[in-house]
C-alpha cells in the first residue's frame, strides 16, 4: 500500500509500504478513505517536535472495516468507522471515566510501527474501544461523511476546550486563536448555548468562518491592544475563556482576559510554554484542559452531525489525494490552507 511518510523537516513523501496486518485478537484493519493534515502535525513538519526519518504521518482518518481479529465484537467486516486521533482500549479505568487519552494501553496513531492515518489502510489496535461505527445512512452520503471527518480531532477538541472552559447557555465566551481548532471551538461553544463569542485572530478568511460559525465579536489587535479589547467588550473578563493555540503568548493572554473565578479550557498542544501562575492566582481562576477524549464525544457530536445540526467542514479549504499530501502541508505550513483533507 502507500502512506505519507516523514523524512526530514519540509519534506513528507509518499511510499509503498508493507500492507497492515492484524497482529492481536483485538486488533482492525481499516482501508482508508479520508483523512485530514493537522495543524498539530505541523510541529514536527517545522522541525520543532522530533520526528525520525521514515515514521508515519497523520492521525486524523476514517474508512471501511476489512478484517478484524476473533475478540472484535464491536465493528465487523464492511463497517465504515471513525477513529479519535488515539487509540484506546475501553476497559481500563480512564477508559471508564471518559478520559480515553489517559488509557493504560492507549497511543496515538502516527511515528514508528505501521500506524500512520494518511495511508490507504491503518491497522487499529483495540478495534471495539477505539472505532465508533457509522451508521449505514451516512455511509454513501459525501457531505455527510465530509462533516463526520472533524471530529477525529478538530471538533472534539474544540468540544473539548468549552467543556473545560465551562461554557453554559447565555454565556460570554473569548476563544484564542483562528486555526482550525478554534473556529471549531467557536462551533463547540455556539452549540452548546453561548450567547457572545468573541474570537481572537487575525485572518480575514478565517474570522469571516468565525462569523459564519457563531461568532459575535473579532479581535484582530495582538499583545496588550487585543486583551485590553476583551476585557472592555466584557467589562472585565470573559467566564469562558479557550485556548485553542498552545503558544506561550495565546495561554499568557488567556489568564489576562478570564474573569475572576471563571474557567479556561486550554486545548492547544503548548510546546516548552513557561506560564506565570500570578493572574490565575489573584483571579482564583480555573485553568483544565489536554488532549480531548475524542472517544467520549463522539457519539454525541455524531448525532449532531448527522442531524445536519454541526457542520464543520469550511475548515477543510483545501481537498486532495494522497499523492497531494506534501503540498498539502506546504500550504498549511505557509498558512496559505486552514485544513487539508484528503480523499482516497
Ligand atoms: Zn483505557
Amino acid at each position: 500500500m502507500r502512506a505519507a511518510v516523514f523524512h526530514a523537516p519540509q519534506d513528507i513523501r509518499i511510499s509503498t509500504v508493507p500492507d497492515p496486518r492484524l497482529i492481536e485478537p483485538t486488533d482492525a484493519i481499516v482501508r482508508i478513505t479520508h483523512a485530514c493534515i493537522c495543524g498539530s502535525d505541523l510541529w514536527f513538519y517545522r522541525g520543532i517536535q522530533k520526528f525520525q526519518p521514515g515514521w508515519r504521518t497523520g492521525h486524523e482518518w476514517m474508512g471501511i472495516v476489512e478484517d478484524v481479529g476473533a475478540e472484535v465484537r464491536t465493528v465487523k467486516k464492511g463497517d465504515r468507522v471513525i477513529a479519535p486521533f488515539a487509540y484506546s482500549d475501553g476497559t481500563c479505568e480512564y477508559c471508564q471515566a471518559g478520559l480515553q487519552t489517559a488509557c493504560v494501553h492507549g497511543g496515538g496513531w502516527g511515528g514508528a510501527g505501521d500506524m500512520g492515518g494518511q495511508a490507504e489502510a491503518i491497522r487499529t489496535p483495540y478495534a471495539d474501544g477505539t472505532l465508533v461505527a457509522v451508521p449505514e445512512s451516512a455511509s454513501n452520503d459525501p457531505k455527510l461523511l465530509a462533516a463526520l471527518l472533524p471530529l477525529t480531532d478538530v471538533l472534539s477538541t474544540g468540544h473539548h476546550a468549552a467543556v473545560r472552559a465551562r461554557v453554559q447557555p447565555g454565556s460570554t465566551v473569548a476563544v484564542i486563536g483562528d486555526g482550525a481548532v478554534g473556529l471549531c471551538g467557536v462551533l463547540a461553544a455556539k452549540r452548546l448555548g453561548a450567547e457572545r463569542i468573541i474570537i481572537l485572530g487575525h485572518q480575514p478568511a478565517r474570522l469571516a468562518i468565525a462569523k459564519q460559525f457563531g461568532a459575535t465579536d473579532i479581535v484582530a489587535e495582538r499583545g496588550a491592544e487585543a486583551i485590553a479589547h476583551v476585557n472592555d467588550l466584557t467589562n472585565g473578563g470573559a467566564a469562558s475563556v479557550m485556548e485553542c493555540v498552545g503558544t506561550e503568548d495565546s495561554l499568557d493572554a488567556a489568564t489576562q482576559i478570564v474573569r475572576p473565578g471563571a474557567f479556561i479550557g486550554f486545548v492547544g498542544v503548548p510546546h516548552g510554554v513557561k506560564l506565570g501562575l500570578r493572574n490565575i492566582f489573584s483571579k482564583n481562576a480555573w485553568l483544565s484542559g489536554g488532549p480531548a477524549p475524542v472517544r467520549a464525544y463522539i457519539p454525541e457530536l455524531m448525532t449532531d452531525v448527522l442531524a445536519g445540526k454541526l457542520d464543520a467542514t469550511p475548515v477543510f479549504d483545501l481537498r486532495t489525494n494522497l499523492d497531494g499530501v506534501p503540498d498539502g502541508y506546504a500550504a498549511m505550513d505557509s498558512r496559505q490552507a486552514i485544513k487539508a483533507m484528503i480523499q482516497f
